[in-house]
């Protein structure tokens, strides 16, 4: 009988793992890949061409039953997904809002993946519970929060995944209050009340969605009228409180906007607030994006009268240079917040726990589990200091003013929104077919990326200024190639 062969012998289960050496080498060729794709990105397309199933069909069939080198699976990165990316990180990025990220920020998120904790309660990792809590009050100061919302008030931060989470979150504390705790013992059915929550018809998306997960009901938000700078009425919320009142209905909740996703517009939080607090109605800010231009003093007016609010948050993860995701959560009483989403099992019990002197982050948002997410936010201050992130804040907004003065000094383009911080919103004097045709030219180029909207009837192009990396050139270069497909029209 011949020996048996080596190489054909079952790896042990050791073998199995990647080996610390094959870990830095891949792990350094890994971080010299993205620190070439972002040196070049803004050569790419910024719009992904690929067709629907594009992607999926250069995709083997079968899962391999093999390992396969690293070096071929960065080669399918260059093949299959890159035709498959928009580039979000490329400085011809202007769509939507952005999703800026940098250095310090991937390095935290890195680490976070390599540190591998789960941060459900403070004894499952002390510093994931305490990093956070320390740079979300750092933050409450960065950006002229009420001290209310500070861990050392009665209030506090938490980092949840999106804003849209936060919205719930809030709605769901709220739902709690008005019905006395009763909604969560006995269902809402049981609690004779028909609750109603209210927003401007500019408000994001994410709070008709979190009324139908919280089975309060999509009819049963209020849209309410905007002026004309698109920001919410307060005196048309205060007719639609007493309408409801009147009708036997139970007004519960209001979100307030700063910066509506369309058009940036700030609504009046202080007005609101003053109704919400006479109405007794929970207050919450969605600052998604605009809430970091906060950081520079001149700019803190947008949050003027957010001390009357019983909840905020704002999205670093979109104009702050932190990756998604990384949304900003903030109540004023958190114990509230508490009561709502705890429940306590016996695994989960613990000595730090009942002795009530911790945080544990389960009791404050829908997941239990969580990443070490505060590392990329705190690298991300730590990098740039205040004032760097200052400066940037200030660099976006004045190339969102200079584009907006270009945009007006062409009179075949109108300016259709007062633009407060980095949006421009804009569109070409003419049909919504012309203006839709237009900005499918500008996108076909790959020279640029912009997105659109709707306000009122109008089709509008919207110019949203806060890439990481991008420069002047960038916003001129955008603007002539606007204007060279307008001309073309
Ligand atoms: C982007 C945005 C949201 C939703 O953001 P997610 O974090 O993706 O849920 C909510 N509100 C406003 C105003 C936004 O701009």
């Amino acid at each position: 009988m011949p020996p048996p062969d080596p190489s054909v012998r079952r790896p042990s289960p050791a073998d199995l793992h990647m080996t610390s050496d094959e870990f830095r080498r891949a792990g350094h060729a890994m971080v010299d890949w993205i620190a070439a794709y972002l040196e070049r990105v803004e050569t790419l397309p910024v719009l992904s061409r690929v067709k629907p199933g594009d992607v999926r069909s250069a995709l083997p069939s079968e899962p391999p039953a093999k390992r396969e080198p690293f070096e071929r699976w960065l080669e399918d990165i260059d093949r299959v997904v890159m035709p498959g990316l928009t580039h979000w990180q490329s400085p011809n990025f202007f769509a939507y809002f952005p999703a800026n990220a940098s250095g310090p920020s991937i390095l935290g998120d890195l680490l976070s993946a390599g540190l591998g904790v789960q941060g459900m309660l403070w004894a499952t990792s002390p510093a994931c519970t305490e990093v956070e809590t320390h740079v979300l009050d750092w933050l409450v100061g960065m950006l002229g929060l009420p001290d209310r919302f500070r861990s050392t008030s009665h209030g506090g931060g938490v980092i949840q995944d999106t804003a849209s989470s936060s919205t719930l979150c809030a709605l769901l504390v709220a739902r709690e209050r008005a019905t006395g705790g009763a909604s969560n013992d006995d269902g809402l059915a049981a609690c004779n009340a028909r609750l109603v929550a209210y927003a401007s018809t500019q408000t994001h998306s994410s709070l008709a969605k979190a009324m139908k997960i919280a089975g309060l009901g999509e009819r049963n938000l209020r849209l309410i009228d905007v002026d004309q700078a698109y920001a919410m009425r307060a005196d048309r919320l205060r007719e639609a409180i007493a309408r409801d009142r009147t009708a036997g209905l139970t007004p519960f909740f209001v979100c307030a906007t700063i910066g509506t996703t369309s058009s940036n517009a700030i609504d009046p939080v202080r007005a609101i607030g003053e109704i919400c607090n006479a109405e007794k109605l929970w207050l919450h800010v969605d600052a998604a994006m605009s809430g970091t231009a906060a950081l520079c003093p001149e700019f803190r007016p947008i949050h003027d009268g957010v001390e009357l609010a019983d909840s905020y948050c704002f999205n670093p993860h979109k104009w702050m240079f932190v990756n998604f995701d990384c949304d900003v959560f903030y109540v004023a009483d958190r114990a509230a917040l508490i009561r709502t989403l705890t429940v306590l099992p016996e695994y989960l019990r613990n000595a730090a726990t009942a002795s009530g002197a911790v945080f544990d982050y389960r009791d404050w948002h829908v997941p239990l589990g969580r990443r070490f997410r505060a590392l990329k936010l705190w690298f991300v201050i730590r990098h740039y200091g205040v004032e760097g992130l200052q400066a940037l804040v200030r660099h976006h907004v004045a190339l969102a003013a200079a584009f907006e003065s270009w945009v007006r000094a062409d009179d075949r383009f109108e300016i259709v929104a007062p633009r407060p911080l980095n949006l421009v919103s804009f569109r070409l004097r003419g049909s919504n077919e012309e203006n839709e045709a237009l900005l499918a030219r500008v996108n076909a180029s790959g020279e640029a990326y912009l997105s659109h909207t709707k306000l009122g009837d109008r089709y509008v192009l919207r110019m949203s200024i806060g890439q990481t990396r991008v420069e002047e050139r960038h916003v001129k270069a955008a603007w002539t190639l606007i204007q060279r497909c307008a001309s073309r029209a």
